[in-house]
């Protein structure tokens, strides 16, 4: 299992990590672990303000809103 810290697609490609199929990337987004398999980083370009994402945003700042951690 790898689990990547990203701020933004970018920021890793240039390390040439070896992704494999269970591979998730951190959303700066919605900040959920992103399951991007072998693509990397790049693979959150599938998710990052696609609706799953953005109700995992919408779901946060309720979240924020009410208090809950
Ligand atoms: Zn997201």
């Amino acid at each position: 299992m790898i689990k990547i810290e990203a701020h933004g697609p970018d920021d890793l490609l240039k390390d040439k990590i070896k992704y494999d199929v269970t591979t998730t990337v951190c959303c700066p987004e919605c900040g959920e672990d992103v399951n991007v398999g072998t693509a990397g980083p790049a693979g959150l370009s599938q998710h990052t303000g696609k609706s799953k994402c953005k109700k995992n945003v919408e779901r946060k700042k309720k979240q924020q809103k009410e208090g809950k951690t």
